[in-house]
């Protein structure tokens, strides 16, 4: 009833946000059993407070392309909720960024990070400039911009932004030069940051790493790994690459990657020197996926996800592109086909109609704020070695990353255990999250 009428009301206030909505009722939908149990969470409206980001801050992003024309981008930062630390989250750079994918991310935000352990509040930010296409000296010209502005709104124990879609290693370089250039101050207000200049290892592979650990944590429970097992990855990025990575280490077979123009079938496995390309080809040469399938003479289906492009089973499920990228006539597809276990890397991929089949169909289906949440973790590990003035080795970042993903992955059982619906990590997550938040905006009073 509470629940319904704050989603009403999340609804009347931004009515365009719909994938904002999505991500309100998505939560407070699966949070209602405690609600009942702790009367003070609705004494104190932690409901109402939650939705409403603590700060929004919207810029204007001139800048000027090499031939000389001027272009205007619209920049974004939510700083959604700082009630367990500063406030740390991602950029996006995708033209489909408008304010509703900001806060809906920035939402999810608060409750991956509270599942990691770590003091780490939920923000977001981005453009709806669109990297692809563009010369290295646009791109630094653009991202110089962005910094210009969002240099006043952050800083090591206020803000600290991250890489998301379209920003990697590149564009965290050239905004960290950027904010250097203007504040003369060199500190840990981005992570992701290069190896020479405060970055950590294990950065760039985290995300897509730990998707693979929460998979294999779920595979575990049921008395299964990823030996011999099937698994189609979409995407092509960040994520989808080292989720690739561990999959193949772990002993899986990755048979599909993708990207917005397409999806290629290797039944053969993305593997060895296939790998290696796939890595050249997106961060070096910035190419489409289709030229995997001239190089190795696999199939490609333009315009289609991976979803239903394999023949035969497919064990494991891992969407690592985008929000809303697998709907309930895939979900149909993948569970006939064998599907045992969905591990989102990406936000938000599966929609909720499809998530609901999944779980119903019991496969085990780990949602993104608790799947993903291995590349925030270890962003907090970056700011952890820039506070003390250090480098750790890979193997001793990746084991705290490994051990965080199994403490997320139990944390989240337990929850849903807890609260009547074992095996659901939706649930399971959103409660464990969420309540930890809940705790501490209670214990600073309201405003
Ligand atoms: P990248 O920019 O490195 O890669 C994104 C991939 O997804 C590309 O292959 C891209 O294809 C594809 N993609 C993007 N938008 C669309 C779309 N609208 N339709 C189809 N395909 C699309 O980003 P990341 O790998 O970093 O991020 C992927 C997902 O993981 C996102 O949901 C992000 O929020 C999430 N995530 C990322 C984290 C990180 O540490 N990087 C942490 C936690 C979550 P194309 O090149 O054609 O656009």
């Amino acid at each position: 009833m509470v629940v319904e009428q704050v989603i009403e009301k999340v609804i009347a206030r931004d009515p365009d946000q719909k994938e904002f909505h999505q991500a309100v009722r998505e939560v407070l939908e699966s949070i209602e059993p405690v609600l009942q149990k702790h009367p003070e969470y609705l004494k104190a409206n932690i409901l109402e407070r939650i939705v409403e980001p603590e700060r929004q801050i919207i810029f204007r992003v001139p800048w000027t392309d090499d031939n000389g024309n001027i272009h205007v981008n619209r920049g974004f930062r939510v700083e959604f909720n700082s009630a367990i630390g500063p406030y740390k989250g991602g950029l996006r750079l995708h033209p489909s960024v408008y304010m509703g994918i900001i806060k809906f991310l920035g939402f999810e935000q608060i409750f991956k990070n509270s599942l990691t352990g770590l003091p780490m509040g939920g923000g977001k930010g981005g453009s709806d400039f669109d990297p692809k296409g563009k010369s290295d000296a646009e791109v630094m010209r653009f991202c110089q911009s962005f910094m210009s502005e969002l240099y006043r709104h952050i800083g090591p124990n206020t803000d600290v932004p991250a890489g998301d879609i379209g920003v990697g290693g590149r564009e965290i370089g050239y905004m960290y030069g950027q904010y250097k250039k203007i504040t003369n101050r060199f500190e840990s207000i981005l992570t992701g940051k290069g190896l020479n200049w405060g970055g950590s290892l294990a950065r760039s592979e985290a995300t897509g790493y730990g998707a693979t650990y929460f998979a294999e944590e779920m595979m575990k429970v049921r008395g299964e790994s990823f030996q011999d097992k099937i698994v189609a990855i979409s995407g092509s990025g960040n994520v989808a690459q080292y989720a690739t990575q561990k999959v193949n280490q772990l002993g899986g077979k990755v048979v599909t990657l993708s990207d917005s123009a397409g999806s290629i079938y290797d039944p053969a496995g993305i593997v060895g020197e296939k790998w290696d390309f796939v890595m050249d080809l997106k961060n070096n040469r910035r190419g489409r996926i289709k030229e995997y399938a001239d190089k190795f003479g696999v199939q490609y289906y333009e315009g289609k996800r991976p979803w239903t492009i394999v023949d035969g089973a497919i064990h494991v499920a891992m969407p690592c592109a985008t929000q809303n990228e697998l709907n309930l006539a895939e979900a149909q597809h993948l569970v006939n086909n064998g599907c045992i276990a969905v591990s989102e890397g990406a936000n938000m991929p599966t929609e909720m109609d499809a998530t609901d089949y999944f779980i119903e169909n019991k496969v085990s289906f780990g949602p993104g704020k608790a799947a993903n949440a291995g590349g925030v973790a270890t962003s907090g590990i970056e700011m952890m070695q820039n506070h003390i003035g250090t480098s750790w080795t890979f193997e001793k970042v990746d084991e705290q990353l490994h051990q965080i993903m199994i403490n997320i992955h139990k944390n989240s059982a337990a929850a849903a255990e807890k609260f009547g619906s074992p095996g659901n990590y939706v649930v399971g997550a959103n409660i464990a999250g969420f309540m930890k938040v809940a705790d501490s905006m209670i214990d600073q009073g309201h405003w």
